[in-house]
């Protein structure tokens, strides 16, 4: 230890008197400088490679026609990113699951009043300025999962569906027993509501899509402007489970059934899915809904985008009838794998992905984002044919029914959970992320840095400066904000279950109509990116990010981070909750050590960045051992709330779905009334310690490697 620790302080004099003689050239974390000019100059040409009619065509060959899992013109997208991928130079694998599906039925919504009844519509207009509107294959409107059912009842308009929300309609004495409940969407996952609305007891749910208020007038929305009309339904998934993949194999892979090692699968009727029928309509439908209530007036914080007054009750004489013919189904999906085999470090694996399959047509959810990792590939292609290949292997995942549940990432990682533990570098997803012109990413705390530097030399495709000036010129700190991973996308299964560092990136742009018949190329070209730039935008960013992770001599993690955000989470924790002691305490001290060894690990990165210090003798070693840092955070038994999730460092909000929780296990102690969660504390607490313990012990070893021996 103490030769250790003197090693260091000559380390530090070293820094001081030695850091400034070395500037000029560009560094990047993680190379040496030699490396590091090879590697810029390899980013330039990767950049030249990057053609946005690549991306058009692409875009168009995939998003021309309605395309949801399970559905034949899904297979034809599986064959075409087969083709591009095999023609672009990369090894194309399929994998098969066979899983449980939902086909759109039939759905009928009835108005019934004064003895006449009224059709409910739940289509979307078909406007001539936009042809993909009139596509025959186009769907009516339905939610994946609902329950099938013929219901006719009064209703009962329960604002968002949140918690909240029955909680108040309780609290008021109004039963929703052998009602209907009507919500509108936002504020939570649309599973919650039905979620709730079948405990509280209503016999059906029809969900609909607010009005807003400036936008009352047709010629303030599309196809005049690119705001939501009065159609546009949100289609979407309803399964609220507490695992993601398949509803049938909760913790392994769905095989197909003829693979010799296809899993036992749960029987349908013992899967917590929802049984009452659920559909979704647009504003215009609810208008009709809403406007012949007679109940008493809501809560002024319900009332909605409409200028009439939203009713709590529909009233004696209005009634709903709400018909859903929805079939649930065992379908074969495939994720498309494509690959790069790195030449260094093979079994080392940095992954990129998005979804292929679509409620509708898919422009931008998510196909926007397939076919900017398509364009990436295609420039990848080029630089192999002349010769060139990775150190580390890329892989290329383009995940099948992720609408549906993040189903396919969720099996590939439960088919490769060893193998990702073991050798997965980081995750990066492209779901949804080419749409506009801000820039903005969510990542696991380890990647920022990363992300960050890389954003530094892509040139914003509407100016001169970089993504990283433009995401941060209104920012007066300067620093690049970056958000945490909830839940919503395939990131999740990586994150959640197999502690995988994650990352989701894009050039965003609003994209109100997505699920609904809207999200199409005209749409697209009219309201979002007629140029086609912003895709191959990031087509060069994700190139940069993801060959700077599989070249780097030392993989380009930032520790440092995860103590620091740690840290300040339990202290936000604190004065959250009242009479919580999180800042004396072992964990902090913990931390606080991490802290300090992290800020020393990135001083050494940094040094060896600048200098390239020849002192790495197991450098294949030392990314080891920074590969499996964050397995630390796993936790075998799961969170207390959730088995399946095992990540001990975030989560997705157990109560409303999309938003992330840090430090998960804690928060949940502390919000719960129950007496036996609450006296989980102490093992909680201990269980936070062990992770720390581990990655400081995991720290010593990185730096042990630095030194060597
Ligand atoms: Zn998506």
């Amino acid at each position: 230890m103490v030769s250790k620790q003197l090693n260091l302080f000559a380390f530090i004099f070293t820094l001081i008197f030695l850091g400034n003689q070395s500037l000029g050239s560009q560094t990047l974390r993680g190379f040496s400088p030699g490396k590091a000019e090879v590697q810029i100059k390899l980013e330039q040409t990767l950049k030249e490679n990057i053609h946005s009619e690549t991306f058009r065509s692409h875009l168009y060959a995939i998003t021309s026609e309605p395309h949801h899992a399970g559905s034949e013109a899904s297979r034809r997208v599986i064959d075409y990113l087969s083709e591009a991928m095999e023609n672009a130079g990369l090894e194309v694998t399929h994998y098969d699951y066979d899983v449980l599906l939902a086909n759109p039925g039939e759905v009928k919504i009835q108005l019934i009043s004064d003895s006449s009844k009224k059709l409910i519509p739940n289509r979307e207009y078909v406007y001539e300025e936009d042809p993909w509107s009139a596509h025959p294959e186009l769907s009516h409107g339905w939610n994946a999962y609902s329950g099938s059912g013929d219901v006719t009842a009064e209703f009962v308009y329960v604002n968002y569906g949140t918690k909240e929300d029955f909680e108040k309609l309780d609290s008021l004495g109004i039963e929703l027993g052998g009602k209907i409940a009507f919500a509108r969407y936002g504020r939570n996952f649309r599973g919650y509501k039905a979620k709730y609305a079948e405990e509280y007891g209503a016999l059906g749910l029809v969900i609909f899509t607010d009005a807003t208020k400036s936008r009352l007038d047709p010629s303030a929305t599309f196809p005049h402007t690119g705001f939501l009309d009065h159609s546009a339904i949100q289609r979407g998934s309803l399964i609220t489970l507490d695992y993601y993949g398949d509803p049938l194999t909760p913790h392994g892979p769905s095989l197909p059934i003829d693979h010799p090692d296809t899993p036992e699968r749960l029987d349908i009727a013992d899967v917590d899915l929802p049984r009452i029928p659920v559909a979704p309509i647009g504003s215009a439908a609810g208008a009709k809904i809403l406007s012949a209530m007679q109940g008493e007036k809501a809560p002024d914080d319900w009332q909605g985008g409409f200028d009439f007054e939203y009713r709590i009750q529909s009233g004696t004489d209005v009634k709903l009838n709400l018909m859903v013919d929805q079939p649930r189904e065992i379908k074969r999906i495939t994720n498309v794998i494509g690959k790069i085999e790195g030449s260094k470090y093979p079994d080392e694996w940095v992954i990129l992905g998005c979804h292929h399959d679509a409620w509708t047509f898919g422009t931008a959810d998510p196909n926007s984002g397939t076919a900017m990792l398509l364009t990436l590939a295609d420039a990848l292609g080029e630089l192999m044919s002349a010769g060139w290949r990775p150190e580390r292997t890329i892989v290329f995942a383009h995940w099948d029914a992720e609408e549906y549940g993040l189903i396919g990432a969720t099996e590939w990682v439960e088919q490769l959970l060893e193998e990702l533990k073991a050798n997965a570098v980081a995750y990066f997803n492209a779901d949804m992320t080419a749409t506009g012109a801000r820039f903005g990413a969510a990542a696991t705390p380890s990647l920022h840095t990363g992300i960050i530097e890389a954003s530094k030399f892509v040139t914003h495709p509407d100016t001169t400066i970089s993504l990283f000036e433009y995401w941060t010129k209104d920012i007066e700190t300067g620093r690049a904000p970056i958000g945490r991973l909830g839940s919503g996308s395939d990131f999740a299964p990586f994150v959640l279950y197999a502690t995988v560092p994650a990352a989701q990136i894009g050039l965003y742009g609003s994209v109100p109509v997505y699920h609904s018949a809207f999200d199409n190329l005209y749409y697209y070209e009219s309201f979002l990116d007629g140029d086609f730039k912003y895709g191959p935008a990031l087509a060069a960013y994700y190139g940069l990010l993801t060959t700077r992770f599989a070249n780097a001599e030392i993989i380009p993690y930032d520790f440092h981070r995860y103590a620091v955000k740690w840290i300040l989470h339990l202290e936000d924790l604190e004065k959250e909750f009242d009479g919580v002691n999180l800042s004396n305490t072992n964990l902090m001290n913990l931390l606080a050590l991490l802290e300090n060894q992290t800020a020393f690990y990135n001083e050494l990165i940094n040094d060896f960045s600048e200098h390239g210090i020849p002192m790495i003798e197991s450098v294949e070693k030392l990314n080891k051992e920074l590969i499996v840092w964050e397995r630390n955070l796993f936790l075998e038994e799961g969170l207390p709330f959730n088995q399946w999730m095992q990540n001990i460092f975030i989560s997705p909000d157990p109560f409303q779905g999309y938003a992330a929780w840090v430090l998960p296990a804690i928060r949940y102690v502390l919000l719960s009334e129950d007496e036996t969660v609450k006296d989980e504390w102490a093992s909680i607490i201990e269980k936070h310690e062990i992770a720390v313990r581990q990655m400081l012990l995991s720290m010593h070893r990185i730096n042990d490697f630095l030194y060597g021996e």
